[in-house]
């Protein structure tokens, strides 16, 4: 707290993300990154970019990328947004979609940047519980459900597959919840979608309430390049765009534009990358199972899983006395649960080879 700062500022309660250690030789299965680098195509594109052009500013709606994301879900450029990773197009969707003094839905154990943004753009929270399973019912996605001010919504947000549980929703029940919901935005986060889940873009021509965003950092290996997409209707987009032309004209400069549509553009590397990483993922929760864990169905690249007997605080400290980083969250339900990135067939050895000498 200083003399200087707003009070607005003192107010903000920030995201805090899961640890970037500076050790080396770590085992590094807390942030969801991927294991595999990213498509050498798309290396190859960003060292391209690397010349004497960087005196120019990039393009600042970002037509390269935009036209590889069309050209990838078969859309119109018009229906796609592009930002600086998908938390700066999330923040956007706050700002410019979501109703302010009409409560935004979202589950209870989410994406903890959600409550963030509610706090930063004045945004009602209204979490709703998942069930026993650690699932989302969308039958409770309604307005005798928000509460307060005549049982109006100002939004609904969730990712699919959620996280941390890594559990997902079939594309016919996010189809009944916009079917319920069709006079408030449907923002559905799938930043993990590619490891087993069906997209909701395929519903974007019918709903012109339904927003998808993806990243790039998760299943096409590009975290350190901060590229994320919003897929819409038009007039979805436009919100987008008038927010981001009055906050910063250039979000993705030109190495980010031209590394993203590469990566979009190689399918190939793409489809064999996230299929190694799901067939880990079945090697991950064999070895969990057969050490006693219950395990969340994921359809992620990573797994939420506890053991009936021994503490997940206690398992992560003595995981990472040997080097070890995995997720511990110290929240409500959720609190003996850890959550494991998958990783390298070596690493996700070293994890398993290592709990079960706990
Ligand atoms: C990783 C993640 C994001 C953020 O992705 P960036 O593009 O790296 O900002 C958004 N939503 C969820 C649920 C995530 O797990």
């Amino acid at each position: 707290m200083s003399q200087f700062w707003s009070p607005f500022v003192k107010d903000l309660v920030p995201y805090v993300p899961g640890e970037q250690p500076k050790m080396t030789r770590l085992v590094k299965l807390n942030t969801n990154e991927n294991p595999y680098g990213p498509s050498p195509k798309a290396i190859a594109a960003m060292q391209a970019e690397v010349n004497d052009d960087l005196r120019l500013y990039p393009d600042p709606n970002g037509d390269r990328l935009k036209q590889a994301v069309a050209e990838y879900y078969g859309l119109s450029t018009a229906q796609v947004f592009v930002g600086n990773g998908s938390d700066e197009v999330l923040a956007h969707a706050f700002h410019g979609l979501f109703q302010h003094g009409k409560p935004l839905l979202f589950p209870d154990i989410t994406y903890s940047f959600y409550p963030v943004y509610c706090g930063l753009y004045g945004i009602e929270p209204k979490q709703i519980p998942l069930d026993e399973n650690f699932q989302i019912n969308i039958a409770d996605y309604t307005r005798e459900n928000a509460g307060a001010n005549k049982g109006k919504i100002g939004g609904i947000i969730f990712p699919n597959p959620n996280a941390p549980t890594g559990c997902l929703l079939p594309l016919a029940a996010i189809e009944q919840l916009l079917k319920q919901n069709t006079d408030t935005v449907v923002l559905v986060d799938e930043a993990y979608i590619d490891f087993g889940g069906e997209t909701a873009i395929a519903l974007v021509n019918q709903y012109p309430n339904l927003l998808v965003t993806q990243t790039l950092s998760k299943s096409r290996s590009l975290a350190g390049l901060r590229v994320g997409i919003a897929v819409g209707h038009p007039d979805l987009i436009e919100a987008l765009e008038r927010i981001k032309n009055s906050f910063n004209s250039y979000p993705l400069d030109r190495v980010a534009i031209a590394g993203a549509a590469a990566a979009f553009d190689d399918r190939a590397y793409f489809d064999d990358t996230c299929q190694r990483v799901i067939d880990s993922r079945d090697t991950v929760v064999a070895g969990l199972e057969q050490l006693g864990f219950d395990v969340l169905p994921s359809a992620a690249n990573f797994v939420f899983a506890r053991h009936p007997q021994k503490d997940a605080g206690e398992l992560a400290a003595a995981l990472r006395e040997q080097g070890i980083i995995v997720r511990h969250f110290k929240t409500p339900r959720i609190a003996q649960f850890l959550r494991i990135t998958i990783g390298t067939d070596e690493q996700n050895q070293i994890l398993l080879d290592a709990l079960k000498a706990l």
